[in-house]
């Protein structure tokens, strides 16, 4: 190796072999590309937890440790980032969002905190005005559990502000949508449809749709928007890269992204304008189709793969579809509903098999004990089928679970993909919804790490906001959104700060194979840091939301520097 790696230190020299990094980009004297100095350095690297500077060359960290053996790596050509004393981690890794959907949700209209029915409807009815006519009005993430007496909207709330606007404005959990009359028109539906496998059309008195409609139903609504174009969909992308560059998320994984996204994450990928690594998941039910006609896996940079399958096993706690084996607490009729995908259950077990027979790793949305109970036996019939392999099935959201769910979970190496954020958003209302007994296993992040549970954390965004400050303090709190458990809902599943970190980093990294990759900053991994504004161990917890990013650094660019 060059001078100049050698004078980085004995570690780097090892690393720079070990990462297979060569000398041929820069000339001795040159340096390394990148020195981080003066800072506190949360490594999450068991063999180093702690550090004060990192060196980078190209796109990997080749050199961490003290600031006197990093500078040796200074050279003609490195820049210098002074961190001021501040804390630097590896950039966030999201388990889990809905990376287009997060994007859009950034110009459509806001509804998650019209705070009332009128003031839902007073939203709608600007953007009417603002849209040009014909144009769909989406998304929104409203929420009707902060409106006296929580009644769901209508179409008769809002037909009056859009006489000829279609509108089609989903929950924030996005297990049911509102369509108006001109939407419900343009869908065929009416009081005469009959409601799908896994849907449910709301009705009045009179068996007329009142423009609610409930999980597999909204594909009625779906499948009449017409699609985006590539360069809307570009857009888009680009919004969501920058939210996500300023708040230090250098990875996320995307789940069940609509192929023709995909399309466009390669296009920028290609072009090198991804500026945060995008894992895309596609759909279970796609994949297994594609699995016949011999798929191709689709790797064209390090910011873009495409891998593993998502799949649907029941609804939400929200929507109350989320599979219980007990009924709801609020609802003795109910205990929920299985997702269409897991009806017939053969149907899935099949898909299921045949998507582990390609080698890909299975990622199924499981929120209701019961869900995830079956969820767990698929996966050991999988193992049982085909052998035990390190597979890391991944059970998404893994919310209330069955106290002995926990223990197969740790035997099967299953990974609880889990948005803490959802926790303190939920517990707002849970309870009243499930019970205090089922409440004891739900976001249970301590008894998942208890068990020797693999976590990974994410946001689930747009459901819940991306910022990562925002899961870190509700995973370590607990503090529910409206204030009435500041010592946290559920305080015995409190994890630390170090857990909640090493969940959001290693935890997610490991949840998608990349942990020889990502998750930690040590040498020959990818440079994807952030120098966070505070420091997490040394803050307040319940200051740990308002902490910001200062800069965030991804393949060795900063993409991110907060003024
Ligand atoms: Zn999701």
């Amino acid at each position: 190796m060059a001078a100049a790696i050698g004078a980085v230190g004995a570690a780097a020299s090892v690393a720079a072999c070990r990462g297979g990094i060569g000398s041929s980009s820069f000339g001795v004297g040159r340096g390394v590309d990148v020195i981080i100095v003066n800072a506190r350095v949360w490594t999450v690297d068991p063999a180093r937890p702690e550090a004060e500077a990192v060196g980078i060359l190209g796109d990997r960290i080749v050199a961490v440790g003290t600031r006197a053996e990093i500078e040796k790596g200074r050279g003609s050509a490195t820049r210098v980032i002074d961190a001021g004393g501040r804390f630097v981690m590896p950039g966030f890794d999201d388990a889990h969002i809905h990376l287009m959907t997060g994007g859009a949700e950034l110009d459509n209209v806001a509804l998650k905190d019209a705070a009332t029915p009128e003031e839902f409807v007073r939203r709608i009815g600007e953007r009417a005005k603002a849209v040009p006519k014909g144009e769909w009005i989406l998304g929104g993430n409203w929420d009707e559990q902060g409106w006296p007496g929580a009644p769901l909207p209508t179409r008769a709330l809002v037909d009056g502000v859009t006489p000829d606007t279609p509108v089609f404005v989903t929950r924030y959990d996005e297990h049911m949508s509102l369509a108006n009359s001109v939407a419900l028109r343009l869908a065929g539906v009416t009081a005469t449809t009959p409601d799908p496998p896994g849907g449910l059309i709301v009705r009045d008195a009179k068996g007329n749709p009142t423009g609610i409609l409930k999980d597999a139903a909204q594909g009625f609504v779906f499948r009449v928007i017409p699609p985006p174009t590539a360069e809307q969909r570009a857009k888009t992308l680009h919004r969501a890269l920058r939210h996500m560059a300023e708040l230090g998320v250098t990875s996320v994984q995307d789940m069940g992204p609509d192929p023709d996204d995909v399309a466009v994450y390669g296009a920028l990928a290609s072009r090198g304008e991804l500026t945060a690594r995008i894992r895309a998941v596609p759909a279970e039910i796609a994949l297994a189709k594609q699995l016949g006609g011999g798929r191709v896996r689709h790797h064209p940079s390090a910011f873009l793969k495409v891998s593993g399958a998502k799949g649907f096993a029941d609804g939400s706690l929200g929507s109350t579809t989320a599979f219980f084996f007990e009924p709801y607490s609020d609802d003795p009729r109910s205990r929920g509903l299985l997702a269409d995908e897991m009806q017939p259950l053969e149907g899935m077990r099949s898909r299921l098999l045949a998507i582990d027979q390609a080698g890909e790793q299975l990622c199924i949305h499981a929120i209701g004990d019961r869900a995830i109970s079956m969820v767990l036996d698929l996966f050991e019939d999988v193992e049982r089928a085909h052998g035990a392999r390190d597979r890391r099935p991944r059970i998404e959201h893994s919310q209330h679970v069955a106290p002995g769910d926990f223990a197969r979970y740790a035997r099967l190496g299953a990974i609880a993909s889990v948005q803490p954020y959802h926790a303190i958003d939920d517990g707002k209302w849970a309870e009243k919804r499930i019970g205090a007994e089922r409440a004891k296993t739900t976001y249970a992040f301590r008894s998942f790490l208890d068990n020797r549970v693999r976590v990974a954390f994410g946001t689930d965004w747009p459901v819940a906001p991306l910022d990562p400050m925002q899961t870190l303090h509700a995973a370590v709190t607990r503090a529910t959104l409206d204030g009435k458990r500041p010592g946290g809902w559920v305080p015995e599943q409190k994890v630390t700060v170090a857990e909640a970190i090493e969940a959001y980093t290693m935890g997610a990294a490991h949840a998608e194979f990349e942990e020889a990759n990502k998750g930690s900053v040590t040498v020959g991994k990818l440079a994807d840091l952030v120098i966070l504004s505070g420091d997490p161990f040394r803050v307040a917890p319940e200051a740990i939301g308002s902490l910001k990013v200062a800069m965030t650094i991804a393949g060795g660019h900063v993409v991110y520097e907060r003024r």
